[in-house]
């Protein structure tokens, strides 16, 4: 089938009453994963590059290796999905790549660190809407600031500086149209998000299901969502890493968060620790090992499990044979006669 829309697999989501996990790939090994993961579980995917990722990988080296794993697969419903666009410049250059959904993170100025105001957001995001939608891509806006820093982008912080006010919301809801929204409740990128088992005071839930309830049919989407477990946090300090001890979101808050509208789950430390974790077990235990695919192939084993894990655990498990893909070009005649609204239910 045809790469998906984000729009088309996240309206199959929201029916089907499950989350689906968008993991970050820079290289050839994790886009294996992530997509045997998928096969091993029979789920949708959605596969995110950030800026980094084009950078580190190249463009074209990493645009074909999504289409190859959309050849290798061809059971999958698989999004090729731009993370964090910071500019509408960047979100174009991945249409005319040939993503099938871009996120443009209009909560930051095109810096990726500066905090951007409302109207910066909502202009932006509107001219990526105008512009994807015409093509039959998916958007996916921010309102809120995340904490943290990746890939040198973000505002730093512990994410409660910038917590999304609900009534902001709905009000960048209704004025850009976009098909998902990324909200701030206090996550953070990178793997050190909080410093001790987040309650309410720091993992605001009671915002998600305050937005939720103003827009019961938008789609949200959970960012600096791993888990951070301790198994994959271990292995590294096991075998000679030094990492300091961190918790992230738990499993049961993102599954309350897909009880109550959230469609999409970003993974991206949770993998990148298994990876480092099984790389450093091969050459602790292995000194003598020099053959690259000694540490690559259980690296990439250790992602695909992670993958597994959590599509099982978001519940798109099951769901790859639910739908086939609709071509971009469908999806944009959706967008053109109102067939695909973009106009958010809003409970006043
Ligand atoms: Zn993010």
């Amino acid at each position: 089938m045809p790469l998906v829309s984000m729009r088309q697999l996240l309206d199959e989501a929201a029916k089907g009453g499950y989350g689906v996990g968008a993991f970050n790939v820079n290289d050839m090994e994790q886009v294996q994963a992530v997509m045997e993961a998928a096969r091993q579980t029979n789920s949708p995917a959605i596969i995110s590059a950030s800026r980094g990722a084009r950078k580190f990988a190249q463009d074209r080296y990493l645009f074909h290796l999504i289409l190859a794993a959309n050849e290798l697969y061809p059971e999958i419903p698989l999004v090729m999905h731009l993370d964090h666009g910071n500019s509408f410049e960047t979100c174009k250059s991945a249409i005319e790549l040939g993503y099938t959904s871009v996120m443009m993170d209009g909560s930051l100025k095109e810096d990726g660190k500066t905090p951007a105001s409302f109207e910066e957001n909502v202009a932006v995001t509107k001219q990526v809407v105008d512009y994807a939608h015409e093509r039959g891509v998916t958007v996916e806006g921010e309102i809120g600031v995340l904490g943290g820093i990746e890939d040198g982008h973000g505002a730093g912080g512990t994410g409660l500086e910038h917590i999304t006010d609900p009534d902001q919301a709905v009000e960048f809801a209704e004025r850009t149209g976009v098909d998902a929204l990324a909200i701030a409740i206090g996550t953070s990128h990178g793997a050190y998000k909080f410093s001790k088992k987040p309650d309410g005071s720091v993992l605001k839930m009671n915002v998600l299901l305050a937005i939720h309830k103003r827009l019961p049919n938008t789609h949200l989407v959970m960012h600096g969502s791993s888990s951070v477990p301790k198994d994959l946090h271990d292995i590294i300090n096991k075998y000679g890493g030094k990492l300091k001890p961190t918790w992230g979101v738990p499993i049961e808050e993102i599954q309350l968060g897909i009880r109550n509208g959230v469609r999409k789950v970003n993974v991206d430390t949770d993998n990148r620790l298994a990876i480092t974790g099984a790389v450093r077990k091969v050459l602790w235990e292995s000194p003598e090992a020099f053959d690259p695919r000694a540490y690559l192939r259980p690296a990439r084993e250790a992602m695909q499990k992670v993958v597994a894990l959590r599509m099982k655990q978001f519940g798109q498990a099951g769901h790859a044979g639910d739908y086939k893909a609709v071509s971009i070009a469908e999806i944009a005649k959706g967008y053109k006669n109102g067939t695909l609204s973009t106009k958010p239910l809003v409970a006043r």
